[in-house]
């Protein structure tokens, strides 16, 4: 065992502050990292506040964070996949029971003894895990993945969370060109999904509450962009889209969406709001309308989309902040004051 440095919180009241965490001595299969940069996700701002208490209740202290890059500095005996100095990225998952039918065909995200980077038991050393807000992690080999060696590394870490689940459900619905796709909320996940239906050759359309952010909107990939204030705006696009992504992290009214969709088509949730969303029966029986929901994605879907990301020169647009102002930070996520992803420089942390 050793000790890392990180930032933790010791309540859903308290704000993240300095802390020292013990991380496990590497095993024959681990990856001994050093975090470079550490994306900040809003499932962080939930986690930490405990928003989420009735579905996956908070343990503390709490050491968010799983948009993780970062550089080797040892590996176990049995470790042929990676060598000390290679740049790896870790995810939302750090280990799974890899014996199960989902585990079998690589929906590790669907075990249900997954292991989650942070606020999930501890298998090693007991209590929770401790997530990217460090100077260091442990991670077995299975879940640590190759980052492309063309992509900016700061920009590359959101593509661990807000990349993965933008991508897995469009891949899932197939969207190609000559799809009519949506994506509400442009943040973190919101960004990437325009980003990646853009890429996919899809006419993407953004819906958004921030008129300040239509400009960027475009710039990302979208064809047309919506202020979702807009009755007249939102009304033209009724009944034409084949699948809409929602990427929104509070309460809100999708049955607004619900009703833009096409006969069939699909609108999936990635956002988790802590409260529940109503959703009139008749937004989903006319037109046999679908909604879903998505999560992450699994470990080979997700190098699959790092090296997607490598091709197309696909990387987050980012704001780089020190750790000492991560509780500013999450205060203006709650603002949706954020172009796109805030990531924070490990290095700030030896300081
Ligand atoms: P984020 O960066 O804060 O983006 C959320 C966006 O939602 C905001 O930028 C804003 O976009 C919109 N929004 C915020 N409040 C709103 C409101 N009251 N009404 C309508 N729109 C509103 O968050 P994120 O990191 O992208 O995460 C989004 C959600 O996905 C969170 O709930 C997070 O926990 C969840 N998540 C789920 C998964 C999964 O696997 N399913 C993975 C990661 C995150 P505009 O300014 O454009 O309106
Ligand atoms: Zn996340």
């Amino acid at each position: 065992m050793f000790n890392a440095k990180a930032y933790s919180a010791a309540s859903a009241k308290s704000p993240l502050a300095p802390a020292t965490i013990p991380r496990r001595a590497a095993t024959d299969h681990d990856v001994q990292i050093e975090i470079l940069f550490c994306g900040i996700c809003h499932s962080d701002v939930h986690s930490v506040r405990d928003e989420w208490h009735s579905a996956m209740p908070t343990t503390y202290p709490i050491v968010p964070g799983h948009e993780i890059v970062g550089r080797v500095t040892k590996v176990g005996d049995a470790v042929k996949k990676f060598k000390p100095g290679d740049l790896v990225a870790v995810g939302c998952l750090v280990d799974s029971d890899q014996s199960c039918l989902h585990c079998k065909v690589g929906h590790e995200q669907f075990c249900a003894n997954m292991t989650l980077t942070f606020n999930s038991p501890d298998k090693h050393l007991g209590g929770v895990t401790y997530g990217g807000y460090s100077d260091g992690i442990v991670v077995d080999q299975r879940f640590v993945l190759r980052v492309p060696s063309n992509l900016d590394l700061a920009g590359t870490a959101p593509l661990l969370c807000a990349g993965i689940t933008t991508y897995s459900p469009m891949r899932h619905w197939n969207i190609t060109k000559g799809k009519k796709v949506g994506v509400v909320g442009l943040g973190g996940l919101g960004h990437m999904g325009v980003k990646f239906a853009h890429a996919f050759g899809a006419h993407v359309v953004a819906f958004t509450t921030s008129p300040g952010k239509k400009e960027d909107a475009l710039r990302l990939g979208a064809d047309e962009v919506v202020v979702s204030g807009d009755a007249d705006e939102i009304k033209k696009h009724y009944g034409s889209f084949h699948f809409i992504l929602d990427a929104v992290s509070a309460h809100h009214d999708i049955n607004a969406y619900l009703h833009l969709l096409r006969p069939d088509g699909n609108i999936t949730l990635v956002g988790a709001p802590a409260k529940n969303l109503e959703v009139s029966a008749f937004s989903l029986i006319m037109g046999r309308r679908s909604l879903s929901g998505s999560i992450i994605g699994g470990i080979a879907e997700t190098q699959e989309m790092l090296d997607f990301c490598g091709a197309h020169n696909i990387t987050a647009d980012v704001e780089i902040i020190p750790i000492q102002k991560v509780n500013e930070a999450y205060e203006r996520l709650l603002k949706s004051d954020v172009k796109y992803r805030f990531v924070i420089d490990m290095a700030t942390l030896k300081g």
